[in-house]
This record gives C-alpha cells, sequence and structure tokens, in this order.
C-alpha cells in the first residue's frame, strides 16, 4: 500500500485542493510572514535601499535555500509585492530548452521577480542563457542553423532573479556566483509553528483548544507546510467526529490516526529507520541502497525525507553512507508498540 505522506512536495501548477488551500494560505507581506527574523530583515533592507534609489534600481538576485516548505516560494512573492514588481513563477524541470527561457525572458517587464524553483534542476544549456542574462541582462541567441547561423544579442528589462533550491551544492559554480544575496531558510522555532497554525485556524475559521495547538505545532517537523497540512487533516477529523472544534481529545485521535509520533515522524520515516537498521545494524548505508529498500527515488529520501531525521540526530551522515544513531534506535523501539 503507497503511503501517502504529509512531507510530499506539492507543485504550485497543480490545480488540487490541496494546492489552492496553500496559495490560500500564503501569507503575502512581511508582517505576515511569520519567523526567519534574520532573513526578512536581511530583504527588508535591501528592498528599502532598492526603493531609495529609485528609478532604474534594481534588487539583486536572490538565492534561498533550505528543505521544502519553509516558505522559499512565499517568501519570494513576499519580496516582489514589497517591491511592487510582477511575479513570474517557474521552475528548473519546466524550462526544457533555452528557447523556453528567451521567451520568458523577453517576456518580463522593468523591474519584474522571476523565481525559479529547483533552480539545480535547470539543465545546463538553460542554465548558461541564464547566467549571462543575470550579468547584465543581455540575451545572447543564435538564430539559424549551420553556417547560416549567427549570434544576436538582445536587451532585456532589468529584472530580479530569485532562486529556490533544496541544495546549493548541485548548483553550477558560475550560477552561484550571480546571486547577490544567498540565504538559508531554517527549521521553524515550534512556538513560531504554533502562530502559524493559529493564522491559519484564523483564516479558516476554526477553533482550537491552546493544549490542542501545543500538541499539533510539536509535530509539524518544525515546518509550516507541514503544520498546515495536519492542521487541514485535524480539522476534518473534528468535523466529521465532533463539532468542528479542535480540543486535546480530537488532536491525540487524529494524530493517532495519521500515525504521527511524537517527533513528528510519520510511518514512511519509521519504515525507513527499521529497514536500515534491520539489514545494515549499525553500520553505514548508501543513500542508493536506502533508495532500493525503501522504493523511493534516492533524491525524494535526500530532499524530503532525510533533511529533518538529520536535524533531529536520529540519523548520522558519515563518509560512507546514513547510520541510525543511538538515539533513532531508541526512538523506534520506544514508538514500535505506542503510536
Ligand atoms: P517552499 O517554497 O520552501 O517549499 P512554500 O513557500 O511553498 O515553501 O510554503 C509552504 C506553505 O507554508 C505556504 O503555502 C504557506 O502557507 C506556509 N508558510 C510558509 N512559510 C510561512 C511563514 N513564514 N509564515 C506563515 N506561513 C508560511
Amino acid at each position: 500500500m503507497a503511503i501517502e505522506r504529509l512531507v510530499e512536495p506539492t507543485s504550485f501548477s497543480e490545480d488540487t485542493e490541496e494546492a489552492k488551500l496553500e496559495v490560500s494560505l500564503r501569507p503575502l507581506s512581511f508582517s505576515e510572514y511569520i519567523g526567519q527574523e534574520h532573513l526578512k530583515k536581511n530583504l527588508k533592507l535591501a528592498i528599502d535601499a532598492v526603493k531609495k534609489r529609485g528609478e532604474g534600481s534594481v534588487l539583486d538576485h536572490i538565492l534561498l535555500y533550505g528543505p521544502p516548505g519553509l516558505g522559499k516560494t512565499t517568501m519570494a512573492g513576499v519580496i516582489a509585492k514589497e517591491l511592487g514588481a510582477g511575479f513570474r513563477v517557474t521552475s528548473g524541470p519546466a524550462i526544457e530548452r533555452a528557447g523556453d527561457l528567451a521567451s520568458i525572458l523577453t517576456n518580463l517587464k522593468d523591474g519584474d521577480v522571476l523565481f525559479i524553483d529547483e533552480i539545480h534542476r535547470l539543465r545546463r544549456a538553460v542554465e548558461e542563457v541564464l547566467y549571462s542574462a543575470m550579468e547584465d541582462f543581455k540575451l545572447d541567441i543564435v538564430i539559424g542553423k549551420g553556417p547560416a547561423a549567427r549570434s544576436v544579442r538582445l536587451d532585456l528589462p532589468r529584472f530580479t532573479v530569485i532562486g529556490a533550491t533544496t541544495r546549493t551544492g548541485s548548483l553550477a559554480g558560475p550560477l552561484r556566483d550571480r546571486f547577490g544575496i544567498i540565504h538559508r531558510l531554517e527549521y521553524y522555532k515550534e512556538p513560531e509553528i504554533s502562530e502559524i497554525i493559529k493564522r491559519t485556524a484564523g483564516i479558516l475559521e476554526t477553533e482550537i483548544k491552546p493544549e490542542a495547538l501545543g500538541l499539533l505545532s510539536s509535530r509539524a517537523r518544525l515546518t509550516p507546510r507541514i503544520a498546515n497540512r495536519i492542521f487541514k487533516r485535524v480539522r476534518d477529523y473534528a468535523d466529521v467526529n465532533g463539532d468542528g472544534i479542535i480540543d486535546t481529545r480530537i488532536a491525540i485521535d487524529a494524530l493517532k490516526l495519521m500515525e504521527i509520533d511524537e517527533l513528528g515522524l510519520d510511518p514512511a520515516d519509521r519504515n525507513m529507520i527499521r529497514l536500515m537498521m534491520e539489514n545494515y545494524g549499525e553500520r553505514p548505508v548508501g543513500l542508493s541502497t536506502i533508495a532500493a529498500l525503501t522504493g523511493d527515488e534516492a533524491t525524494t529520501i535526500e530532499d524530503y525525507y532525510e533533511p529533518y531525521l538529520l536535524q533531529l540526530g536520529l540519523i548520522a551522515r558519515t563518509p560512507k553512507g546514513r547510520v541510525v544513531t543511538e538515539k533513532g534506535r531508541r526512538h523506534l523501539q520506544n514508538t514500535e508498540n505506542n503510536v
């Protein structure tokens, strides 16, 4: 049976209820954007400077990196809004050929923000066109084929690229160098996750009792997207099994149904740890072997499953692969019969 995961990505282009909900919950300004104070402070400063300089000045290109669901797309939208600029959204895998990028770039307006999600997945040929465009707002294109081919240089409007990636390591050096501001988004603190859930409850007009709020906040993997997803499921549960109010009883029962344990791990996380322990004990396991054991893509494990498990210290990275730590082993034993 495929396990539906709370950590699964949703794409902004998906027209699902889930994606629509996510868009409706997205903060639109710095004041609505909870947490990431250091990032906000730096960005506000950069934006104020651009505004002060006025006409013709454009914000440096920005690279945001960190695990999925921490608010990179949201932040890009906030930046565009605060700048009063147009906001265009695309993603690395969506830009297949250099020509696709050329058409996006030539359609930009002066000052626009171009958000490129999963920028590490851009193809090499596209990447090269992008970094020269980012450098001097010029587009070099080749017209024609064979001996008749000639290169033309087009002027582009001045724009800001905001790139998002789960890993900076996979970004080619020359592209990385084009970003004036590079910032890592951190996992949120639990009180910030509480604030986010409270805000979501307000928007969805659902009452949540303080203790239940604390409980959900502690199980959301310190990640806003997951906090909102858990909240939505618990809200459904409260509607069906109660009077719609989320109290401690409802929260406990719903979390139990979702099999989310007290660290926020779901069955797939525990399954991965268990398989590593059963097959390798305390020895390190390579990423591709873990992927073969769980039946997932190696990149899915790297981007979606393991960052939080590493953050909690349940698994560790060694030069020879991943190992389950003592803490991981204990957690699994304690949880096995308890969820
Ligand atoms: P990422 O691009 O890093 O994967 P998103 O920007 O898509 O993450 O955020 C996922 C969801 O989490 C958003 O729809 C938004 O509702 C919520 N969210 C993210 N960051 C915040 C925040 N700082 N404050 C409130 N809600 C947030």
